[in-house]
Protein backbone atom coordinates (compact mmCIF):
# COMPACT_ATOMS: atom_id res chain seq x y z
CA UNK A 1 0.00 0.00 0.00
CA UNK A 2 2.53 2.67 -1.19
CA UNK A 3 0.30 5.34 -1.24
CA UNK A 4 -1.26 4.51 2.47
CA UNK A 5 -0.33 7.24 4.85
CA UNK A 6 -0.33 5.07 8.23
CA UNK A 7 1.91 2.76 6.36
CA UNK A 8 4.30 5.16 5.62
CA UNK A 9 4.09 6.35 9.59
CA UNK A 10 4.68 2.47 10.75
CA UNK A 11 8.11 2.30 8.19
CA UNK A 12 9.15 5.81 9.34
CA UNK A 13 8.99 7.29 6.22
CA UNK A 14 7.02 10.12 7.25
CA UNK A 15 7.49 11.42 10.78
CA UNK A 16 5.43 10.91 13.79
CA UNK A 17 5.85 11.38 17.81
CA UNK A 18 6.46 8.03 18.36
CA UNK A 19 5.06 6.98 21.94
CA UNK A 20 5.71 3.13 21.67
CA UNK A 21 6.60 0.62 19.15
CA UNK A 22 7.79 -2.84 18.53
CA UNK A 23 8.45 -4.90 14.80
CA UNK A 24 4.77 -5.44 14.37
CA UNK A 25 2.97 -1.97 15.42
CA UNK A 26 3.52 1.49 16.24
CA UNK A 27 2.01 4.18 18.71
CA UNK A 28 2.06 7.58 18.10
CA UNK A 29 0.54 11.22 18.69
CA UNK A 30 -2.28 11.79 16.29
CA UNK A 31 -1.88 15.19 14.49
CA UNK A 32 -4.90 16.80 15.90
CA UNK A 33 -6.16 15.59 19.66
CA UNK A 34 -9.38 15.43 20.54
CA UNK A 35 -7.88 15.24 23.93
CA UNK A 36 -5.59 16.09 26.21
CA UNK A 37 -4.24 12.29 25.40
CA UNK A 38 -4.79 11.11 21.97
CA UNK A 39 -2.53 8.24 20.82
CA UNK A 40 -2.95 6.35 17.78
CA UNK A 41 -2.29 2.62 17.43
CA UNK A 42 -1.41 1.25 14.68
CA UNK A 43 0.07 -2.61 12.98
CA UNK A 44 3.11 -2.02 10.89
CA UNK A 45 1.43 -3.97 8.18
CA UNK A 46 -1.20 -3.06 6.30
CA UNK A 47 -5.13 -3.96 7.21
CA UNK A 48 -7.47 -1.73 5.74
CA UNK A 49 -10.04 -2.05 8.69
CA UNK A 50 -11.11 -4.01 11.57
CA UNK A 51 -13.34 -5.60 8.97
CA UNK A 52 -10.46 -6.83 7.03
CA UNK A 53 -8.78 -8.34 9.79
CA UNK A 54 -9.45 -11.88 10.20
CA UNK A 55 -8.51 -15.06 12.38
CA UNK A 56 -5.38 -14.61 11.03
CA UNK A 57 -5.23 -11.21 12.97
CA UNK A 58 -6.42 -12.43 16.06
CA UNK A 59 -3.44 -12.31 17.76
CA UNK A 60 -2.07 -9.04 16.18
CA UNK A 61 -5.31 -7.47 17.49
CA UNK A 62 -4.65 -8.36 20.81
CA UNK A 63 -1.53 -7.23 20.73
CA UNK A 64 -2.56 -3.96 19.70
CA UNK A 65 -5.08 -3.70 22.42
CA UNK A 66 -2.55 -4.82 24.68
CA UNK A 67 -0.39 -1.93 23.47
CA UNK A 68 -3.07 0.60 23.88
CA UNK A 69 -3.57 -0.63 27.73
CA UNK A 70 0.63 0.33 27.67
CA UNK A 71 0.04 3.43 26.37
CA UNK A 72 -2.66 4.47 28.55
CA UNK A 73 0.12 3.53 31.89
CA UNK A 74 2.87 5.81 29.87
CA UNK A 75 0.58 8.19 29.39
CA UNK A 76 -0.42 8.37 33.12
CA UNK A 77 -4.16 8.30 32.29
CA UNK A 78 -4.80 4.12 33.48
CA UNK A 79 -6.71 4.93 36.93
CA UNK A 80 -8.45 8.03 35.88
CA UNK A 81 -9.58 6.44 32.67
CA UNK A 82 -9.11 6.57 28.59
CA UNK A 83 -11.40 5.41 26.05
CA UNK A 84 -10.17 3.13 23.06
CA UNK A 85 -12.07 3.51 19.63
CA UNK A 86 -11.76 2.30 16.20
CA UNK A 87 -14.14 3.86 13.97
CA UNK A 88 -14.55 1.47 11.09
CA UNK A 89 -15.91 2.10 7.52
CA UNK A 90 -18.06 5.62 6.40
CA UNK A 91 -20.87 5.55 8.91
CA UNK A 92 -18.10 4.92 11.81
CA UNK A 93 -16.14 7.77 11.20
CA UNK A 94 -13.00 6.53 9.58
CA UNK A 95 -10.68 8.57 7.48
CA UNK A 96 -7.64 7.04 7.43
CA UNK A 97 -7.95 3.57 6.01
CA UNK A 98 -5.55 1.40 7.64
CA UNK A 99 -6.66 0.18 11.07
CA UNK A 100 -5.65 2.17 14.46
CA UNK A 101 -6.93 2.52 17.76
CA UNK A 102 -7.39 5.79 19.02
CA UNK A 103 -6.42 5.91 22.93
CA UNK A 104 -8.33 9.17 24.36
CA UNK A 105 -8.12 10.36 28.15
CA UNK A 106 -7.28 13.06 30.20
CA UNK A 107 -10.57 14.39 30.25
CA UNK A 108 -14.01 12.85 30.84
CA UNK A 109 -15.83 11.48 27.78
CA UNK A 110 -18.88 12.00 26.78
CA UNK A 111 -21.31 8.91 26.24
CA UNK A 112 -23.73 8.88 23.57
CA UNK A 113 -20.57 9.58 20.96
CA UNK A 114 -21.54 11.80 18.22
P1 LIG B 1 -10.08 8.09 11.80
O1 LIG B 1 -10.97 9.26 11.52
O2 LIG B 1 -10.60 7.19 12.88
O3 LIG B 1 -9.74 7.35 10.53
O4 LIG B 1 -8.76 8.69 12.42
C1 LIG B 1 -7.70 9.15 11.67
C2 LIG B 1 -6.85 9.96 12.62
O5 LIG B 1 -5.56 10.10 12.04
C3 LIG B 1 -7.36 11.38 12.88
O6 LIG B 1 -7.58 11.53 14.29
C4 LIG B 1 -6.24 12.27 12.36
O7 LIG B 1 -6.07 13.41 13.15
C5 LIG B 1 -5.06 11.34 12.40
N1 LIG B 1 -3.98 11.64 11.46
C6 LIG B 1 -4.09 11.81 10.13
N2 LIG B 1 -2.87 12.01 9.60
C7 LIG B 1 -1.99 11.94 10.62
C8 LIG B 1 -0.56 12.06 10.72
N3 LIG B 1 0.21 12.30 9.65
N4 LIG B 1 0.01 11.93 11.94
C9 LIG B 1 -0.75 11.70 13.03
N5 LIG B 1 -2.07 11.57 13.00
C10 LIG B 1 -2.69 11.70 11.82
ZN1 LIG C 1 -1.56 1.15 5.31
Amino acid sequence: MSECIFCKIGAGQIPSKVVLQDDDLLAFEDLHPQAPVHVLVIPKRHIGALTDAGATEQALLGRLLEAATRVARQKGIAESGYRVVANTGRNGGQTVFHLHLHVLGGRPMNWPPG
